[in-house]
């Protein structure tokens, strides 16, 4: 008490504010007691710490005593024993393709695209396909803690809808390519859909509506130069896959006489509004030209080991200036969406493949699924820290499990020990999505059925021939 009488007194003699007006402020919802990790750029951590959030936004961040002095709420969550921290950044995923998953595993990659993911796409993807695959996969990233992604799929507008209906936020991209596809047929066509799904979302405060060439083998220069000026006339981001594995690094070489990456800096693809997902297989020079273009990088450790596409250099991106994110990438690859696990893998993979348990420490690998995975995705002016001013996108993470105690470190534990079911509650855009590990924006129940049916009807497709 005293020292929030001292404090009013400080800001009325120093702020020169008469001392009666000194109003406390509104919150909309006070999270105190907790541990803040708040991943800014001092990477301060406040015991006891509390966030207040007006509106969409964070509005207050420091010590439970300083911001309960200063803003009065009529909600207040209690955080005490837990951990306060961004939302987690999936920057590479298919969302809907959690209704594939498992559907075939341990086989090379084009067996495993030729025999069942195409076919199987080919015979179930619509857009209520679509719909509920969303729904299943932004209930599986809630629980998991994860407030935003970035998607690459086909009916994007309903994977938008879906989205918004769950409360998170993505960067979705509409994926084009020079095939027919599930929701468009011809090239023209996918081109159309992807120029009105960017009018009609680009603004929006939940998504950012983007543009996804598939990749620089499975569309051709003159397309790909087509959905670069259709990015740059809307202003949104492109996302494509990039360098996943040496087979696409052979064929660009052959027919282009370049690596992925020199080809698409050849023919103006990378920016910084490009996000560049994979990225097993860039040279010194393509990582000098990632960052000199600032090119986000999606990097999907457990998808490039179940597909053994290689090992991505991170590391010496990370040292020249890349910012790198963190991705699952879809679940029929990995085969599920926690970037818990994605976290703890991109630790341990690098320390293995550069003999140096000193590489990728844990708070980097809590960076690369936070403010770098906001960087990455060019994003990190409104999320992927705690800081006044950004978007309260924040997730409360249990710290009593078995498997968390006792604490020495709180990284460290959040990096190798804390799992996707550990994150109890969820908030995006202010708004609260899960409390307590009730998902208050899905029917969970229905969820599950519905996936379960499209598993029988999967089945039975592929087996039809
Ligand atoms: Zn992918």
């Amino acid at each position: 008490m005293k020292k929030s009488i001292a404090l009013l007194l400080l800001v009325a003699i120093f702020g020169g504010i008469p001392h009666k007006t000194i109003a406390v402020e509104r919150a909309d919802l006070i999270i105190q007691g907790g541990t803040v990790v708040t991943m800014n750029a001092a990477s301060r951590i406040i015991e006891n710490g509390a966030v207040a959030i007006r509106g969409e936004r964070i509005v207050g961040i420091g010590a439970k005593a300083e911001i309960n002095t200063r803003f009065k709420s009529a909600r207040i969550i209690n955080a005490a024993g837990k951990v306060v921290m961004p939302g987690l950044i999936n920057t590479h995923t298919h969302v809907p393709m959690v209704l594939f998953r498992g559907i075939a595993d341990d086989l090379l990659l084009p067996e495993w695209l030729q025999k069942y993911i195409f076919p199987a796409e080919a015979k179930n993807v619509d857009e209520q396909f679509v719909r509920w695959g969303t729904r299943l996969g932004c209930l599986e990233m809630i629980r998991g803690g994860t407030t935003t992604y970035v998607d690459m799929y086909y009916f994007e507008s309903a994977v938008a809808e879906e989205t918004v209906k769950a409360g998170m936020r993505g960067v979705l991209g509409e994926t084009v390519l020079d095939f027919p596809a599930p929701d468009n047929k011809t090239w023209d066509a996918a081109i159309a859909y992807a120029e009105a799904f960017a009018k009609k979302w680009k603004g929006n405060s939940l998504i950012t509506p983007a543009i996804a060439p598939h990749a620089p083998y499975t569309v051709s220069t003159d397309h790909l130069k087509q959905t670069h000026d259709l990015a740059r006339r809307n202003d949104i981001p492109l996302i494509i896959h990039v360098a996943e594995d040496s087979a696409e690094t052979k064929t660009i070489q052959e027919k282009y006489g370049a690596t992925p990456v020199a080809y698409l800096a050849r023919i103006g693809l990378l920016d910084n509004h490009t996000i560049a997902a994979h990225m097993v297989w860039p040279t010194d020079e393509d990582i000098k030209t990632l960052a000199s273009r600032e090119v986000g990088v999606a990097h999907c450790p457990q998808s490039n080991m179940k597909l053994a596409a290689g090992t991505s250099p991170v590391p010496r991106m990370l040292r020249a200036g890349v910012e790198v994110g963190l991705g699952t990438d879809g679940a029929a690859s990995n085969n599920d969406l926690s970037m818990w696990e994605e976290m703890d893998t991109a630790a341990k993979l690098h320390k293995l493949i550069s003999k140096d348990p000193t590489v990728i420490n844990a708070r980097e690998a809590i960076e690369m699924a936070t403010i770098k995975g906001a960087r990455a995705i060019h994003l990190d002016k409104e999320i992927g820290s705690l800081e006044v001013g950004k978007r309260a996108d924040l997730i409360i993470v249990g710290m009593n499990s078995e498997h968390q105690t006792p604490m020495y470190n709180i990284y460290s534990h959040l990096v190798y020990a804390t799992k996707a079911s550990d994150v109890e509650s969820v908030i995006v855009n202010g708004r609260v999505l899960m409390l307590n590990r009730r998902v208050l924006t899905l029917d969970e129940l229905l969820i599950r059925k519905r996936a379960n049916d499209y598993r029988d009807q999967v089945r039975k497709s592929l087996a039809a021939k």
